[in-house]
């Protein structure tokens, strides 16, 4: 469904030229840090080695910033913040418009490079990456062009109205599970909206966001009004929640660093959006359509390594159905194409690295030593040419009780627990049992049933026989523990503004304080 939107989207592609030579041109070029309209290296100079997780070779080297930079980026992004505010909100949209021709002029070298660093396979970064960074820049641009305020008729003797006022200087810091989009989803909101910006990106695939710092130059965006640092999560990363002069912080990320965000925040009373972790299910009734079902579950859990926020890793299915979908849906994965993420063909990756396998093979063995039965998978693929690399094959893991650790939290991998219930009651019962309330969807040909059980689940986004819809139409976030933020939309709009609200008195004589409160006119 995804890949359907985004046909418009897609960027023409030649695979002959993703070979081993295109790599190691990633190993031979100098990234740059972006402060204050000037490319340029660290302060203190450091690099890091960014890994390729199919093969653990280093495939480049990335800036390694310090608080210094920090401290450099934020200076000039507060120098810039009121030039740009008072900049026409069409020529900010024109900005977005050329960052989207340079990405799609760019999209050949940009698609490796993204499947280089994190290991999201050829045939995801082609059809979803990098159509989907140029599809939100695109959208922010209109988008942005139709902010409003409000007049409210307050007193009939005043004109009542709010302006919206961008936030100021804000600090963007995102993941690496899709490493330009997730940055662009936030920098294109906060640039059309009046903001200057501090963009971090993860440390482990920052190669296409340092590649987008080079196009804001390209494109002729003013100094200081994005900034683009790299480097650790622990000092860049806090270093910028904790200036006082970035006024709003958007993170997307686990909800530990999240917490600890929004602890260093609170100090300042400063407001954070926050897209975090998920433990995302699926409600499937007697009564769905089963062909529909199989292919959404396996192609929602098991895409892009089950790397994905909204990805369902829990399965609730009615017991009428029980046995068929087990045996469909475990067909279906098996036939799931692992290896080489260079591969056009490949259907599923390796995980963005080493650490990500080992958690995900901690809960697999855990889930094992408790007693619940591995119906697929639980362990590396055994080719030759992936033993190198940070592989999990596709795993369903059967639950027997919803208080099991791999039923409640958040694995990030291709690890997916199936568990039979009796009644729809059941199944949403256990869906909020959890600290997680990003997504689920139901399963049922009868609508009134699904939408009546939507109004019981504690999630941000709930779908009905879809899972894994997201576009930049249609709003995205959480609840619960999953934070509370709204990222694409117009609601969107909203994390990067805040209303000014302003009251003109137009009586010619008006009357004092006094005078109203003891009626002596
Ligand atoms: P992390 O939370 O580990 O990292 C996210 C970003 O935060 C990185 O840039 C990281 O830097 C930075 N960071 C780490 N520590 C700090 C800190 N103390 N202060 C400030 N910044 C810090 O997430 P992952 O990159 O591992 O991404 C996976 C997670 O993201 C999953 O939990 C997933 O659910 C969530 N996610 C949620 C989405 C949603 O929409 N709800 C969408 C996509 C992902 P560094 O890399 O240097 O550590």
């Amino acid at each position: 469904m995804i890949a359907n939107q985004l046909k418009n989207a897609k960027v023409p592609v030649d695979y002959e030229i993703f070979n081993e030579r295109t790599i190691m041109d990633f190993l031979n070029y100098d990234f740059k840090i972006l402060i204050d309209g000037r490319l340029c290296k660290p302060v203190k100079g450091g690099t890091m080695n960014i890994i390729n997780p199919a093969n653990n070779k280093v495939v480049a080297k990335a800036p390694k910033c310090t608080i210094e930079d920090v401290e450099k980026a934020v200076e000039a992004a507060k120098k810039a913040k009121f030039a740009w505010k008072n900049t026409y909100v069409g020529e900010r949209a024109g900005y977005l418009f050329k960052l989207a021709n340079i990405i799609r002029e760019h999209a050949e070298e940009l698609i490796p490079m993204e499947t280089a660093q994190y290991g999201g396979p050829l045939s995801k970064t082609s059809n979803f990456d990098i159509p989907a960074a140029i599809g939100e820049f695109e959208f922010m641009a209109g988008l942005g062009r139709s902010l409003t305020g409000m007049t409210i008729s307050a007193d009939p003797m005043s004109r009542v109205m709010t302006f919206r006022e961008p936030c100021g200087v804000v600090g963007l810091i995102t993941p690496w599970n899709f490493p330009l989009v997730t940055a662009v989803s936030k920098l294109a909101p906060a640039l059309v909206t009046g903001n200057t910006c501090i963009l971090k990106p993860a440390s482990c695939a920052p190669l296409t966001v340092l590649k987008l710092a080079e196009y804001v130059v390209e494109a002729g965006i003013p100094d200081g009004v994005v900034n683009i640092l790299s480097g650790p999560g622990s000092e860049v990363g806090e270093a910028i929640v904790s200036s006082r002069d970035v006024n709003k912080v958007s993170f997307t990320g686990d909800s530990h660093i999240g917490k600890r965000i929004m602890e260093i925040a609170s100090s300042m009373v400063k407001p954070v959006a926050s897209e975090l972790g998920g433990k995302n299910a699926m409600i499937i009734l007697d009564d769905a359509e089963l062909d529909a079902v199989v292919e959404t579950a396996t192609y929602s859990a098991f895409f892009n390594s089950g790397q994905n926020c909204g990805s369902p890793s829990r399965l609730y299915v009615q017991e009428g159905i029980y046995d068929k979908f087990v045996e469909h849906f475990v067909s279906a994965a098996g036939k799931i194409i692992v290896g080489d993420p260079m591969d056009p063909k490949t259907m599923m990756g390796p995980l963005a690295y080493n650490g990500c396998r080992d958690t995900a093979e901690r809960f697999i063995e855990s889930a094992k030593k408790n007693g619940s039965k591995v119906l697929l998978g639980g362990e590396r693929p055994t080719a030759p040419e992936m033993k190198d690399g940070a592989f999990v094959m596709p795993t369903i893991i059967e639950a027997y009780d919803n208080k099991q650790e791999f039923m409640q939290e958040e694995i990030f991998a291709p690890v997916v627990g199936i568990m039979k219930i009796k009644t729809a009651q059941e199944g949403i019962d256990f869906v909020n049992d959890c600290r997680y309330g990003l997504c689920a969807s139901i399963w049922s040909t009868d609508f009134r049933k699904a939408l009546k059980m939507i109004d019981k689940i504690e999630v941000g986004t709930a779908w009905i026989n879809q899972h894994l819809n997201i576009v930049p139409e249609t709003p995205w976030g959480g609840t619960k523990e999953s934070g509370w933020t709204k990222e694409n939309s117009v609601l969107v709009l909203d994390e990067y503004t805040y209303h000014k609200h302003i009251w003109m008195n137009i009586d010619e004589k008006p009357h004092t304080f006094w005078e109203k409160m003891l009626d002596i006119s």
